[in-house]
């Protein structure tokens, strides 16, 4: 054997999975198409905003209190920027600003929302989101919590997600970003003591060998291993991009079917002269939509910076990154003239600006797994163990309560290590191991 445990790509599934395997003294060996670390938490420094640190994926460190890679950052003295103190929130109700009236009603409607959806989940095993704000038609902010939680959040359309699955995953919490990117912070703080191989897609897995042993095949030569932990994406996977021999069990096939790639854009333009539209520096701006309505959120001088930040998901997501940067660049600066008229021409004209294209990478495939109406079991199907143990699947698609984000992938990586090794030490059997699903 090459290695006791083989691991497919090294983003924080693939990162968290390693690190808990060289923590019990196994030898590891990652796998990586790409020639990063990190996978979807990517921090870049792109000239058109100016050079500054731009995470191109993940940005927050969800549920800051129980999130495991806080702990890590904190551990290692690293500088947690705490987002939610410094901004400031401004709603419009077409292209006004809300009133004092309505902006109480916005601020109770997450709460009337959940309160819909868990009296619908009471009486029915699922729904899609789409099915909660029908059922609240006479709330005037009900809508616009759905473009939240559907197409912006979820990066899918709600009447295409599960509200089982969102309510599963909801998250509380605070969210901090940790200061200089959260992918300078993987590449930085989560790889280190690992044998990383970049530039090497698996292209086959020959699974449930003697001993449950792995073979993968990549373009620079063939592992063999005692186990093997794919963390690819459920964009990945569908592809085909890795075969598997003898082929993935109906189960698995059915759970990545049920858990398709969203996908969300994000939009950012940079000003070229003094004006600052009037807001303050991280200020969000957010508008009261209808039913299916696009809304497109903006973050604007983040941390004082000079540009603005427009989030897209769900269909409108596809076709505009489809259409290319001109257009979703357009349809940021339509949205901003319906607020701010005319200045801001002026202001964008001639600045850089920058569209987020996720779904154009081939080794990730979209932002991250929804989940389908009527699957919400899907998550845990996909994390089950195959080959008694010697063949797992891990990352985001694979985690609740902390699904789609970079805790439930290292979270994912850490649960698939432990039954890898146990898998490993008590030959061909293993034992289900606590998982760190709170
Ligand atoms: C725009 C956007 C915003 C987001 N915002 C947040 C946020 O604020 N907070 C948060 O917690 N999460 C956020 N997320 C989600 C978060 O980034 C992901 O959930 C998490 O990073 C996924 O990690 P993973 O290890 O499961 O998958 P990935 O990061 O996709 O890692 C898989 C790795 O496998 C590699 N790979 C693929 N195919 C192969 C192959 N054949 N062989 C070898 N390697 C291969 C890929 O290159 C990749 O590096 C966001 C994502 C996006 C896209």
């Amino acid at each position: 054997m090459d290695t006791d445990v083989v691991v497919i790509g090294a983003g924080c599934a693939g990162l968290g999975a390693a690190a808990a395997v060289r923590a019990s003294g196994k030898s590891c060996i990652v796998l990586e198409a790409s020639d990063r670390p990190g996978g979807r938490a990517w921090t870049a420094y792109p000239t058109a905003l100016g050079g500054v640190w731009f995470d191109m994926g993940a940005v927050w460190f969800h549920d800051a209190e129980h999130n495991p890679l806080v702990e890590i950052a904190v551990a290692q003295g690293g500088a947690l920027l705490r987002s939610d103190d410094i901004r400031t929130e401004r709603t419009y109700v077409g292209n006004r600003l809300a009133t004092a009236a309505e902006q109480d009603g916005y601020a109770g409607a997450f709460d009337r929302y959940t309160a819909a959806a868990d009296a619908l989940l009471a009486r029915h095993a699922d729904i899609p989101l789409r099915a909660i704000a029908e059922s609240i038609p006479d709330d005037p902010w009900a809508a616009t919590v759905e473009a939240w939680e559907g197409p912006i959040i979820c990066v899918t359309e709600a009447d295409r997600f599960s509200a089982r699955d969102w309510r599963n995953n909801a998250l509380g919490g605070s969210n901090l970003v940790p200061d200089g990117g959260i992918g300078a912070f993987v590449q930085r703080r989560c790889t280190a003591g690992l044998d990383i191989r970049y530039a090497t897609p698996a292209t086959r897995i020959a699974w449930g060998g003697p001993n449950g042993r792995a073979t993968v095949e990549t373009a620079n030569g063939t592992i063999v291993a005692g186990a093997c932990i794919v963390t690819v994406s459920t964009g990945v996977l569908a592809a085909g991009t890795v075969q598997f021999d003898p082929p993935l069990p109906p189960s698995v096939l059915e759970s990545v079917a049920a858990l398709p790639m969203g996908l969300a854009i994000k939009i950012a333009l940079r000003g070229t002269g003094p004006d600052r539209l009037d807001l303050p520096t991280h200020c969000s701006i957010d508008r009261q939509t209808m039913l299916g309505e696009t809304l497109i959120p903006f973050q604007c001088w983040p941390f004082g910076r000079d540009y603005v930040q427009g989030w897209i998901g769900g269909d409108r997501a596809w076709d505009l990154s489809r259409a290319g940067e001109d257009a979703a660049a357009d349809f940021a600066l339509e949205q901003l003239r319906a607020l701010f008229g005319g200045r801001v021409d002026r202001l964008f004209a001639g600045g850089g600006r920058l569209v987020t294209g996720w779904d154009a990478d081939p080794w990730v495939r979209g932002a991250y797994s929804s989940c389908l109406p009527g699957h919400a079991d899907a998550r845990r199907r996909l994390a089950e163990p195959l080959a008694d143990g010697h063949l797992l699947f891990a990352g985001e698609a694979c985690h609740s309560p902390y699904a789609g984000t970079v805790a439930g992938a290292w979270l994912s990586g850490q649960d698939a290590a432990r039954i890898a090794l146990q898998a490993l030490t008590s030959g061909a059997s293993y034992k289900p191991a606590p998982t760190s699903h709170p």
